[in-house]
Parts: structure tokens; C-alpha cells; sequence
């Protein structure tokens, strides 16, 4: 049953054409659970009604025309009901709906499972015989789980379909745009530049070419390349393998001068595949074949054949992407955005970053903010295969994404971006102003970075020094640990931007979805694991080389100050400050001078440390809360994972009340206290932050003129009702509401969403 399951989703991921698809799904789904008629619908949610896709057993003719209302028939009560619906005589049933072009009179039971991605219901899948009698528990346990997996593969290939129809617009669209995580905001236009580090069959989606003999010729020089490497690699071997191991190089040379795999391939680019397609489905016939013969040997020659394959399509791809030219715009493509991949395109011509992994506050996005590039994460259903040098708009506001836009929409978009353009001048003429509310509260504003590119940006920003600096991101784009004069250089850089200033530089924060290439770690669950302070006091190695260079970067300047990240318990810190205590006598001693003992202070993001605030501030000068992993430890919500993006929100009533809980504490206490989590840099955010008796922020670079824009235009009288407020909501999205109204009354509408 598994593998009938497994075969069925496959289908639907290897045809590239929906519709076809589906009828595949229809006719497997059909036979297997031996039944008379099997069929698809699908939401078509602006027109509220299901439309018949596919069937095996209605009339052929009314695919692509019978609609269902959302409120209609069986079908549309297995859509409102959200689960299956199993009726012995379907005619009989208050809901059935006559449905003439059908040609359903032969079929008596019914029974449908609605099709679920992401809590919506994209579809129906309905079987339908002759007997009267309800299907059995066994069926209707097969269609449901067969459902629960279509629901993935169909929305991924209705993204593969919509941007095919947007290449023809002579073809009808049902979807024009992708829909993802909103990670940074702004609008960019540019064009799609895929990076994709490891390519697979699995990753081919098949497309069609016009040009064959092009397509033949990316062929042949693919393996006529794979044979140069081959003769390289099998020459390396044979000194080091014994003499019949190194032979399965002479298979491999066997494999590719054999006409049959050349000629198979031909065959298939001839019938309208491009070359990868071509090789895909020549490999995975050859595979099939091999792995179904009664020689055994034969058999384990699938493996042979799958390297083999793999590294010809490795030239294949290879040769498309490093012809490419990096597009004056580029909207950055990937599977997952890393820094590096960030600092290999200038950043002039950097407009805009897709990921098809992470969330709203991955440090993909993070990065984007920081940078001031719009940014869309978690687009699970995005085809990489498909996408490169296609023309791209980005809406970092809502999440959307838009793969050769029509006119109406670029249109749509141009005077967007003009807006945003004016919005962005008018933020600018207030950048030497003081960050101070209209009746004259001073507001502390400072920078998050860590990018050493950032430093260019931060520059000309008139900021409170900065808030935080996450000096992991140096420590990423590299190939090995950097060494204490290469940190201390760094170190100083940061210390320069803003002399006289407070810089927090915080401890490396490795771990979560921060890995070191070069210092790999393996975990289940990274953001509860090895993360932050955890790790570095493992390593004390590591940590007193970075204290050190942090110590002698600050020689002469003075105004360093050490985050400590990720800490949990009271212990931790102690032992932080031991080795704090130890690199700086150590220093002292090796330079034979005094140097300045900078002030050390806590990150607030793990839950517990908030329990212990009257303790730590007995140990530390200050506290910075990181809402970031507050939010994320609080709420059991992964901050990189798309799926549960809906769940992660600062304005969860429970993360208020922390907040509130955290400001009365350090109060009390008398410790400073700042906010250098993302949620300062919103305006929803910093609102509330300031009527919960917040006055010190740390944010991207890109929102501190907005924030002070928006500080320079309120009163402390106009948010002083909004903590009472937003008390007696219980929903994040109600709460959201009270305080966009009000940026809204004060004339703010345009910080929160795309245009003025
Ligand atoms: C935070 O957690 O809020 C924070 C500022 O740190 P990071 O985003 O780097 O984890
Ligand atoms: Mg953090």
C-alpha cells in the first residue's frame, strides 16, 4: 500500500503539466482501490467552486468545465466539512446535486476526502461505484491518506503550472503569484538568479525545449566532460584502490560510450525534453529496468547507473549556470539563503532574496533587513529548476512573489515602489534629527549589525552606537575559525563606526540555523541544542581567543561592551565572567598596560532567564532582550520554520506579558534594559514596546529612520490608552488591529504596508 502511496505522489511530482497529472492520480487511485470512477476537483477559492480536473469514470468531456458550488453537492460538503463524507446511495442524500454532463447515473455510493495544504482545502478527491453500499474502512483510510499527501505535491505543482502559464501567457492562469513568508520588507524588481549547491534528479523538474539541437549539444559536451573527470578520477584510484575496485571505472566509461544510453537520451530530447528531463526519464526507465532482472549482479548495477547519471546532469546544469551572466538586478534564488551566498553578489546589484526554507525571523531575513533587501522565505512550493533569469517582483510586505508579471501587475508595482521610493526620502530628512517623541521623551536608537558590509551602510546613520552585533556572521562567510588578529581587526572596524558610543558586541551565537561550515553540528532539535553561550563554554578556546580580540580591538577606544547570548542559568554567567576576568589579566600581563574592564550584560531570550533577572542584575551591568528567541521559546515555535510561521508573533498576549513582566523587573532592579529583537524595528512593535516603558531599541539599519520618524511623530499621550488596550485581547491579529488603527489616526499607515 506504502508504495502504491509513494508511486501515486510521484506521478503527480514528475508530470510537469497539472492536468495530466492528475488524470494519472485519477486512473492509479481508481485501480487500486478497485473501484468504478475516480475523480479530482480542485478550489478555485475568487470563484467559490470546486472544478471537475480529472476522472476515470465521468465523462471525459466535463473536465474543465463542471464547477461545484463551495456550498454545493457532496463535493462541496467533503470541502466544508474538512472530512470524508461516505454515502452508500449517493442520490438519495439532501446534498446531491444533478449534475447532467457528469454521466454519473451508473454509480450509486460516494465517498470524498478533501485535499488539505497549509489549513486550506485546495481539493476533492471523490470515488464513486455502482453498489449500494458505504466503502469500506480500509478504503476510506487509503483515500484519506492518499489526500493528506496530495495536498503538497498538487500545490507544488499548481506553482510549477503558474509559472508555466505566466512563460505562455496564451495559456489560462489559475495562480499568478507565489505566496511565502514575509522576511524583510520593501519591493524589488529584478531577475530570478538560482544558486543551487547540490543538484539532484530529484530536484529536476521536467520542461520542454523548442531548441533540440541545442539541447542535444548540452548533452554530448555533458558527457564528454564527465568522461575527461572519469579518466582523472579512475588514474587517482588506481594507485589507492585495489585493481578491481578501480574497474568499476571502466564499467562507468562502458555505461557512457554505449550508444543505447546516448541514443535513449536523443530519443527522448527529440520528443520535445530538454536534456536534463531527457537524461531523468532515460535514467529512472534504466533503473526500473535493471532493478526488476534475476541476476543479482545486474540488479546492483541501479547504483552504478544513478552515480553515473548524477554526474553527467551535474554537467549538464553546470554548464547552464556558469554561462549565466549575474543580472544587473538579481533576486536571489535559493533553497536556503546563507551569508556567503549573500556576499558573492554585489551588493549594488542585490535587489531581492527568495528562499524556499526558513521564516519570518530566520537569520536569512535577518540579513535581508539588515542589508535593506526585500525578502520572501519559506516558499516550500517554489521550483528552483525552473526559475533562473525569469523576471521576479517582490512584495516584502505580504509574502508575494511574482515570476514573469504581466503588465497590469508590474504596472501595479512601479508606482508602489515610487511610493516607497518618496517614503524612503522623507524618512531621510530627518536622519540628523534627535530620536525624541513630539512632546520631548528621548528615545535611545541603535543599530543591530554584523555584517562587515554593513558597516558601509551604517555609516551615514546618525544612530545611539550599536545595540548588537552579531559577530557569528564573520565567523560564517569564512572557511575556518578567524583568527585573533583577523577578529580584532574586525572588532575594530565596529568600534569605529560610532566612537564614543556603546557597541555591544555579543559572544559567538552559533547553532540553530546559524551552522559553521567548517564546525558542523548534527542535532534534532538545534534551537534547543548546542547553540550560543553553550557551546563557546565548551570551547573555552574559542571564546577567551574571541574576548581577547574584543579586548584589544577596544584598546584605545573604549567603548566595547560584551553580550553574553543564549544564557540560561546564573552559573553560565559566572563562568562567562571568570573568562572574561582571565583574558583580561592575561592581556594585561602580555601588553604590560592597563585596559579598560568593558561592562557586561545578558541576553533576555531564554524563558528562564527572565525568572532570574533580580540574580543576574547582581552580576551584570545591563540587559538586552533578543524578542526573537523569546518569542520562539515561549510560544514552542520554531523561528525558521514556514509551516508554523502563523503561530510565531510578538504580539501573542502571553509574549506581552513577559515583556511587561521583564520592563517592571529590570525596574526594579535598577538594571538598564534595551530591545535588540526585530520586534522594535516594526511599528506595531515599537508602539507597544514604548507604552510597556521601553525607551532603549537596537534595530536593522534599514527601520531605524522609520522608527525615528515614527517616535518624531507621536505623543506619549497618544499610545498611553494602547497597553490597557491590547490587555483584553486574547488574539494577536486583534491586537495588531488596535495598533495599526492608531499608526493609521496618526498618519503612520504607509511603515506597515506596501505604498503611502
Ligand atoms: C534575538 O533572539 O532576539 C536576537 C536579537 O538574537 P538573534 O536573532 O541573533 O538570535
Ligand atoms: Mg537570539
Amino acid at each position: 500500500m506504502l508504495t502504491t502511496l509513494k508511486r501515486i505522489v510521484d506521478e503527480v511530482n514528475r508530470q510537469p503539466v497539472l492536468e495530466k497529472a492528475l488524470e494519472r492520480v485519477a486512473q492509479l487511485a481508481k485501480q487500486t482501490m478497485q473501484t468504478e470512477c475516480c475523480s479530482i476537483y480542485l478550489a478555485d477559492h475568487d470563484n467559490r467552486h470546486y472544478l471537475l480536473m480529472a476522472t476515470d469514470g465521468l465523462s471525459p468531456n466535463s473536465v474543465g468545465s463542471v464547477a461545484i458550488g463551495f456550498d454545493e453537492g457532496l463535493v462541496g460538503l467533503v470541502g466544508e466539512k474538512e472530512e470524508p463524507v461516505n454515502v452508500a446511495n449517493a442520490r438519495f442524500h439532501p446534498r446531491f446535486l444533478i449534475t447532467p454532463q457528469v454521466k454519473e447515473d451508473a454509480y450509486n455510493s460516494f465517498l470524498g476526502a478533501p485535499i488539505i495544504h497549509q489549513r486550506q482545502v485546495v481539493g476533492v478527491i471523490s470515488v464513486q461505484h455502482s453498489t449500494q453500499s458505504f466503502f469500506d474502512e480500509s478504503k476510506v483510510a487509503f483515500l484519506v491518506t492518499l489526500a493528506a499527501q496530495l495536498g503538497s505535491a498538487i500545490a507544488h505543482a499548481e506553482a510549477r503550472d503558474a509559472l508555466d502559464r505566466a512563460e505562455h501567457p496564451e495559456l489560462k492562469s489559475r495562480a499568478r503569484s507565489l505566496k511565502g513568508v514575509a522576511g524583510s520588507s520593501g519591493i524589488a524588481f529584478g531577475h530570478a538568479y538560482v544558486i543551487q549547491p547540490h543538484i539532484s534528479f530529484a530536484d529536476i523538474v521536467p520542461r520542454r525545449t523548442h531548441n533540440i539541437g541545442r539541447e542535444i549539444v548540452r548533452f554530448k559536451q555533458a558527457v564528454k566532460k564527465t568522461q575527461q573527470e572519469l579518466k582523472v578520477l579512475s588514474v587517482k584510484m588506481s594507485s589507492i584502490l585495489p585493481s578491481d575496485t578501480s574497474a568499476i571505472f571502466d564499467v562507468y566509461h562502458y555505461m557512457l560510450n554505449d550508444d543505447t544510453l546516448g541514443e535513449r537520451v536523443q530519443e527522448q530530447i527529440h520528443s520535445g525534453w530538454n536534456a536534463a528531463t531527457a537524461l531523468k526519464i532515460v535514467i529512472e526507465e534504466l533503473c526500473s529496468e535493471f532493478s526488476q532482472m534475476e541476476d543479482s549482479y545486474i540488479r546492483e548495477r541501479v547504483t552504478d547507473i544513478r552515480d553515473i547519471g548524477q554526474r553527467v546532469l551535474i554537467n549538464i546544469i553546470k554548464k547552464e549556470l556558469s554561462k549565466r551572466p549575474i543580472p544587473d538586478k538579481v533576486v536571489l534564488v535559493a533553497e536556503e539563503v546563507t551569508a556567503s551566498m549573500l556576499a558573492e553578489i554585489p551588493r549594488e546589484q542585490l535587489q531581492g532574496i527568495c528562499s524556499v526554507r526558513g521564516s519570518n525571523n530566520s537569520h536569512a531575513a535577518i540579513l535581508a533587513r539588515a542589508l535593506g533587501i526585500p525578502a520572501i522565505l519559506g516558499l516550500e512550493d517554489l521550483p528552483l529548476t525552473n526559475l533562473d533569469g525569469r523576471e521576479t517582483i517582490i512584495d516584502g510586505y505580504s509574502g508575494q512573489v511574482f515570476f514573469n508579471p504581466d503588465s497590469v501587475i508590474s504596472k501595479e508595482y512601479q508606482v508602489l515602489l515610487v511610493e516607497e521610493q518618496e517614503l524612503e526620502e522623507l524618512v531621510q530628512s530627518i536622519a540628523d534629527k534627535p530620536a525624541e517623541t513630539k512632546d520631548g521623551t528621548q528615545v535611545s536608537l541603535a543599530i543591530n549589525t554584523g555584517l562587515a558590509a554593513d558597516f558601509e551602510v551604517v555609516r551615514g546613520i546618525d544612530a545611539d552606537g550599536i545595540g548588537l552585533y552579531r559577530t557569528e556572521i564573520p565567523f560564517m562567510v569564512r572557511n575556518c575559525f578567524p583568527s585573533e588578529s583577523e577578529q580584532c581587526a574586525l572588532y575594530q572596524k565596529a568600534l569605529d563606526a560610532y566612537p564614543g558610543k556603546s557597541i555591544n558586541m555579543r559572544t559567538l551565537d552559533v547553532g540553530g540555523d546559524k551552522p559553521l561550515p567548517y564546525f558542523p553540528i548534527e542535532e534534532d532539535n538545534p534551537f534547543l541544542g548546542w547553540r550560543g553561550i553553550r557551546m563557546t563554554l565548551d570551547h573555552p578556546e574559542i571564546l577567551l581567543v574571541q574576548v581577547r580580540a574584543m579586548l584589544k580591538a577596544n584598546i584605545d577606544r573604549g567603548n566595547l561592551q560584551i553580550l553574553l547570548p543564549m544564557i540560561t542559568s546564573v552559573q553560565e554567567v559566572d563562568e562567562c565572567l571568570r573568562l572574561i576576568k582571565q583574558a583580561h589579566a592575561e592581556l594585561e600581563e602580555e601588553l604590560q598596560r592597563t585596559l579598560v574592564k568593558p561592562k557586561v550584560g545578558v541576553m533576555l531570550e531564554v524563558p528562564a532567564a527572565i525568572y532570574q533577572i533580580g540574580l543576574l542584575s547582581k552580576k551584570v551591568d545591563f540587559f538586552s532582550v533578543g524578542t526573537n528567541d523569546l518569542t520562539q521559546y515561549l510560544l514552542a515555535v520554531d523561528r525558521n520554520n514556514a509551516r508554523v510561521a502563523n503561530l510565531y508573533t510578538y504580539y501573542h498576549p502571553g509574549v506581552l506579558e513577559a515583556l511587561k513582566f521583564i520592563a517592571n523587573q529590570c525596574h526594579k532592579f535598577n538594571t538598564p534594559v534595551s530591545i535588540c529583537g526585530e520586534m522594535a524595528g516594526e511599528p506595531i512593535g515599537l508602539l507597544i514596546l514604548m507604552s510597556l516603558g521601553y525607551r532603549k531599541f537596537s534595530m536593522s539599519a534599514q527601520n531605524l529612520l522609520k522608527a525615528k520618524w515614527i517616535l518624531r511623530h507621536i505623543s506619549l499621550s497618544d499610545i498611553a490608552d494602547l497597553q490597557h488596550k491590547v490587555s483584553f485581547e486574547t488574539d494577536p491579529e486583534a491586537i495588531k488591529l488596535i495598533v495599526s488603527e492608531k499608526l493609521d489616526q496618526l498618519g503612520l499607515g504607509g511603515f506597515i504596508r506596501a505604498g503611502k
